[in-house]
């Protein structure tokens, strides 16, 4: 790219207005673009010590790196604030354009009256992620850097925050980037063969073919850390369901008020009540809680059956909460048959992170939740998104797996007359022998889970009865991923309820690789179509068909990849990637 000479220069505040009720002291206003210089000499004056001119009137002449106190004026003279000012000129800018940052006093009169004054001198106002774009296409980051940079400003974990670290630090670009240079090489030689036809030897075909494995076999790798990417930035959302006294304010208090709860407030655009945030392996975990249900006469809310209705709807994973000492009784029946049986709550689910909403793309957790008809058909209308061959967004659509399945569960009046038999259960170790033969229904509900959160069963007060005193009815057992044991009220289990909750979302396996840098979505989607171009090649050079077909797909898969390090990027992708950011970034 190189430098950009036809930029304006743009003008904003880097600073937050204020940190929670209090200003900040000190606030930043930055400029970048060519005329930085020229419109900070007209606001600016500096004091200078052994000034024989009564320094004020001087012209400014920054000198890179060096800061320099004085006085920002407007356009008629008057004072508007005293400021220490930062000249970064170009190329030692973040955007390699002349920056100049000045910081005045915090609050939120100062810091306006000093953005405006550079407005008035001829600046113009940023918009978001401005400034990273202009280092983006400046060349001093490439575009999976400029993410990770998001991706730090927004983290709420030290986890997420390292992470994105390590992308910043050019963990993923260097990984995508030598993916990228290989795809680029098998692209030459092929042309070249196009080209010269006579005169190179013809191509070692399994050698070839090895060389495309490898490549895809690193694909896969990085593919791999999407499940954990996603849910280091958005979190996941816990709800912890149960009758009265169970002790789920316990579990919930016992929870929080550890060393766990390192997370930073939810963004405020959710209108959910979370009760909690803790930090389980690093990913963001917002506990919604239904304590609190109120004694009334109707019997159904009597039970906490609308607060945890309301509650399981909007989380990725269910904490159902039971008391040995009370044994499974109606009242837990009750509970879960209006959160996993006939209800419309499945379209207004509005998961921040479903499991399968990389479509795909993560480790997925089939076997492991519930399968229900509910869930099932929740789908249909979930705008989930899934990784795409062309690398774009569309509404989730069933699969055609998906579909045969639930028709499955629909039209056989095996699974009907079973509904919840045990038979049909993901544990194994308790489905009677020789039911894998009665056609695969087993196989098919697996694949029929889908958008259900998956619920883990915590069996408390374990002080007072053992845990065995709850049992499950067969109906039930399904819809537990997984059984824990916890004595809320001195804080026992927890550890065994934080690892089956990582297991469940399939973000175990997070740093198995050594590879502490995560991709998103994005980042995703343009791995798994160019992970699919080299399968489509595998199979053209297999078929024999000539080159030119092989070059298609070798060049597709190079696409996808410069759609991660920006070498390759419409003008969309760009708006679409720095419109998330905050405004001064
Ligand atoms: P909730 O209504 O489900 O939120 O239940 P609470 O958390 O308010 O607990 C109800 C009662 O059970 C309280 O008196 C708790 O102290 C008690 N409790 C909670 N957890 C335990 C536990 O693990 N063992 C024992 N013995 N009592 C518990
Ligand atoms: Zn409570």
């Amino acid at each position: 790219s190189g430098q950009h000479g036809d930029f304006d220069t743009i003008a904003a505040i880097v600073t937050p207005l204020a940190l929670g009720d209090q200003p900040g002291a000190v606030a930043i206003v930055r400029l970048s673009g060519p005329k930085t210089v020229d419109m900070v000499r007209k606001i600016f004056k500096p004091f200078r010590r052994k000034d024989t001119q009564g320094g004020e009137s001087m012209e400014w002449h920054p000198e890179s790196h060096k800061v320099e106190y004085g006085k920002i004026v407007d356009a008629s003279g008057a004072l508007v604030d005293e400021v220490i000012m930062v000249p970064m000129l170009a190329p030692r800018s973040y955007t390699r354009e002349d920056v100049i940052e000045i910081q005045c006093h915090g609050g939120q009169v100062p810091v306006r009256r000093v953005l405006n004054t550079c407005l008035e001198a001829g600046a113009r106002l940023a918009k978001p992620g401005e400034f990273t774009l202009r280092a983006f296409l400046n060349g001093r980051l490439d575009l999976s850097q400029a993410e990770g940079i998001a991706d730090l400003i927004n983290a709420r974990t030290t986890q997420a925050a390292e992470s994105a670290l390590s992308t910043m630090q050019r963990g993923l670009s260097s990984f995508v980037t030598s993916l990228r240079a290989e795809c680029i090489d098998l692209l030459v030689e092929m042309e070249a063969r196009l080209d010269f036809d006579e005169e190179l030897p013809p191509f070692d075909v399994p050698a070839l073919i090895e060389r495309i494995h490898t490549i895809s076999q690193r694909l896969q790798k990085a593919l791999a850390t999407a499940q954990r990417g996603r849910l280091l930035q958005a979190g996941m959302r816990v709800a912890i369901i149960g009758r009265p006294n169970v002790g789920k304010s316990s579990l919930l208090n016992a929870w929080s008020n550890s060393d766990r709860a390192i997370v930073t407030n939810i963004p405020g655009t959710t209108r959910d009540v979370v009760e909690a945030a803790v930090s389980v392996g690093g990913i963001p975990v917002y506990l919604l809680d239904t304590a609190g249900i109120r004694d009334t006469a109707d019997a159904v809310e009597k039970i906490g059956v609308e607060r945890s209705k309301d509650a399981a709807a909007g989380a990725d994973v269910v904490v159902m909460v039971v008391s040995a000492a009370d044994g499974w009784t109606e009242r837990d029946d009750v509970i879960l048959s209006h959160v996993w049986g006939a209800s419309s709550s499945g379209s207004a689910r509005k998961s921040l992170s479903g499991p399968m909403s990389v479509g795909g793309v993560g480790p997925r957790t089939e076997g492991k939740g519930p399968v229900t008809e509910e869930w099932s058909h929740a789908s249909d209308e979930r705008p989930a998104v899934r990784s795409l061959s062309d690398g774009a967004s569309e509404p989730y659509t069933q699969t055609a797996t998906e579909k045969s399945a639930s028709q499955v569960r629909q039209t056989s009046p095996a699974d009907q007359n079973t509904e919840r038999d045990p038979s049909s259960s993901t544990d194994s170790a308790r489905e009677p022998a020789g039911s894998a033969s009665n056609g695969a229904p087993h196989e098919r509900l697996q694949t029929a889970r889908i958008s259900g959160p998956p619920a883990i069963l915590v069996v408390n007060k374990v002080d007072r009865a053992p845990e065995s005193q709850v049992a499950v009815p067969d109906s039930w057992r399904q819809v537990f991923a997984r059984r824990i044991a916890t004595c809320a009220r001195d804080g026992v289990g927890l550890v065994e309820l934080e690892r089956a909750l990582l297991e469940i979302v399939g973000a175990g396996e997070a740093t198995a690789e050594g590879i502490s840098w995560a991709v998103n979505q994005r980042q995703a989607e343009q791995l798994v179509r160019a992970s699919e171009a080299l399968q489509r090649l595998v199979a053209s050079i297999e078929d024999d068909l000539p080159i030119d077909f092989w070059t298609v797909d070798v060049r597709e898969a190079a696409l996808a990849l410069g759609q991660i390090s920006g070498d390759d990027v419409t003008e969309e992708v760009l708006d679409g990637i720095f419109s998330r950011f905050c405004i001064g970034k």
